[in-house]
């Protein structure tokens, strides 16, 4: 049930347009990478110069390619995107940089995913705006420079970690993406229910925040299921119990959990008596790749409390066993 992944699924794509904010002053929540953005962006186009690269990160979900769209949109400049996985050759790049025009603004995500080789292209682009290519093959290769327009990057990942120094580096700007606060997604889907003309409650919206993971993604997701729901089993209007009720059917608790979170806290409670226990033993017996445990399903459950990370391993925190309606092991020697 991929309803509570906060990572993009076929479908979402035509139905986030609708709802994606157009300018910064239209972004709810990250007040902080806001008010830095507003002033960089702002002293470029009075520089009549490319803003500085700019690196989101953050878990999936939470506005990076919005934001990257939004930058370019208030600088006055077009806007391409691509990503790490795509760009397999150094002429891929080549060819994206190339067309680019004065103070574009170049969107890569998942920029962690990069070939190396793609990578050491990209630097001097970065730092010096030229590139270096490599044309032809053993004795007869050369090198050919060629100047590029002063542009933007803009990079996004959901693991910080991953990046190579180097890289890391050549990013003026970076900036960490937070999950949002229960308030700030209230406001969101508000903002969403108007957009969708969906007469709602306050507590009814509310409810839909709360069960979000602190992530819109998630929250623009829900709201159109719940949408589903007021239309055909309720009377139109988004009320609290209509909310409960179509969450509650999508397999979404209270918490904003969903299956594979329960699944996940339960077979640390139930098989490892709550843990410590490594994240490679998880993912083999949830039969889920180690990455999406700690890209997608473990930021949320930290974020909340409900898990620790040690160095021996993943542990539930108290918080977990209350929810799951579980007493939680007694400490040896009380
Ligand atoms: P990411 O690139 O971090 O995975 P996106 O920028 O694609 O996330 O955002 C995912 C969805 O959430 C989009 O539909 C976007 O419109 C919505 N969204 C993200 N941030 C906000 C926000 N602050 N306010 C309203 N909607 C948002």
């Amino acid at each position: 049930d991929p309803i509570l992944r906060p990572d993009q699924q076929p479908g979402d794509a035509s139905e986030d347009r609708a709802l994606r904010p157009q300018a910064l002053t239209e972004f709810i929540g990250q007040a902080e990478a806001r008010a830095n953005l507003s002033v960089f962006v702002e002293s470029a186009r009075r520089r009549g110069e490319a803003m500085d690269h700019t690196l989101f990160h953050g878990p999936p979900g939470l506005g990076k390619t919005t934001l990257a769209q939004i930058v370019a949109r208030e600088l006055g400049v077009n806007f391409r995107m691509t990503s790490g996985p795509v760009l397999a050759r150094p002429g891929d790049l080549a060819a994206i940089l190339t067309n680019l025009e004065a103070r574009d603004v170049l969107f890569i995500d998942e920029i962690h995913r990069l070939n190396p080789v793609v990578e050491e292209v990209l630097y001097p682009a970065m730092e010096d705006f030229e590139l270096d290519l490599v044309i032809g093959e053993g004795p007869a290769a050369r090198t050919v420079r060629i100047e590029l327009q002063p542009f933007t990057l803009v990079g996004a990942t959901t693991r910080l970690g991953l990046l190579t120094t180097p890289l890391r580096d050549r990013f003026g700007i970076p900036t960490r993406l937070q999950f949002y606060t229960v308030d700030e997604l209230h406001e969101i889907v508000s903002r969403n229910a108007r957009l969708l003309d969906l007469p709602a409650d306050r507590d009814g919206t509310r409810e839909i925040a709360a069960r979000s993971r602190g992530t819109p993604r998630i929250a623009g997701r829900l709201l159109r299921r719940v949408l589903d729901f007021a239309l055909v089993v309720g009377d139109g209007r988004l009320t609290r119990s209509l909310a409960d009720e179509a969450l509650t059917r999508l397999g979404v608790d209270g918490l904003g959990l969903d299956g594979a979170d329960r699944r996940y806290l339960s077979l640390i409670a139930e098989n490892y008596g709550g843990g410590p226990v490594g994240v490679e033993t998880l993912s083999a017996a949830l039969s889920e790749s180690r990455d999406a445990l700690e890209e997608v399903i473990e930021p949320y459950l930290l974020q909340q409390g409900l898990i620790q990370r040690t160095p021996r391993g993943r542990m539930l925190a108290q918080k977990a066993w209350t929810h799951l309606g579980l007493a939680a092991p007694q400490p040896p020697g009380q």
